[in-house]
């Protein structure tokens, strides 16, 4: 038996929202392997070790599941949402990367999943049917500097923006210093919605204008959606128009 690596999504939350695809992976791993949380959505079963690790440690987690798929294992790396987003595909490639030669000829493949930003977006309306960024608001893996750059030029360029890990308690003021460079860069009239825990039971979203938003709006299980100039409520929807000038 030849071992692979799969790289999955398990979704924002709802079990119904993991696409067959990675139900399937699942049912054919002998070890999944991944940060606390997503580690235990994944239902024991006999023959199926769950190796479960510290949110620090991605590029270790990596190379041990590349290390197992060598010795023959059947090695799913869950993440949450879709693994190509803030997550563990790229962990997999850097750790690929960092190895010995050998480890090209494995089999390694990164299975979509949906990712908090479009389960987010769908649950508000449609914030982001105009042109978007994505960006990560924590700064583990780059300078804070870096992000204010980035929000400041997305927010001038007219782009409506999705933030994942907006907000953590060990960097409290940080959020606070993006709401005031949004409110600069895209106007206080300018809609902002929070989205927490979206597809499970603590579900909460939240809209406001870029003037009332306050930072304790977000924590770390919330996505917050920015919209552009022309977002606009219609009922107790938010939609972003198809059409720009
Ligand atoms: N790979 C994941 C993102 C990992 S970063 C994905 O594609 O969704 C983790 C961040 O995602 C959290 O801080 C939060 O901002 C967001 N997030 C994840 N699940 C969420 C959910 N169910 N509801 C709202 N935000 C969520």
């Amino acid at each position: 038996m030849s071992g692979w690596v799969v790289v999955a999504g398990l979704g924002p939350g709802r079990d119904s929202l993991v696409v067959p695809e990675v139900a399937e992976v699942l049912a054919e791993a002998t070890d999944v392997v991944g940060y606390i949380p997503y580690v235990r959505r994944v239902a024991p079963r006999p023959g199926l070790t769950l190796h479960e690790s510290d949110n620090r440690v991605e590029l270790e987690r990596a190379t041990h599941a590349l290390e197992m798929a060598a010795e023959g294992k059947r090695v799913v790396v869950v993440s949450s949402g879709d693994p190509g987003v803030f997550a563990m595909a790229s962990a997999v490639f850097e750790a690929l990367e960092a190895g010995p030669k050998e480890w090209f000829t494995l089999d390694i493949r990164v299975l979509p999943g949906i990712t908090a930003m479009l389960a987010a977006a769908a649950r508000i309306g449609a914030p982001l049917g105009h042109d978007f960024a994505a960006i990560n608001l924590s700064n583990n893996l780059k300078p804070w500097e870096l992000i204010e750059k980035r929000l400041r030029a997305a927010g001038e360029a007219g782009f409506a923006m999705a933030f994942y890990n907006p907000r953590s308690k060990s960097r409290p003021h940080q959020f606070a210093r993006a709401l005031e460079i949004l409110r600069e860069a895209c106007g206080e009239e300018t809609l902002i919605s929070f989205a927490r825990a979206v597809s499970t039971p603590e579900e909460a979203i939240n809209t406001v204008t870029l003037a009332e938003a306050t930072p304790e709006m977000a924590d770390m299980r919330t996505m917050v959606i920015v919209g552009n100039r022309d977002t606009r409520r219609v009922g107790p929807y938010v939609y972003t128009p198809r059409s720009a000038l």
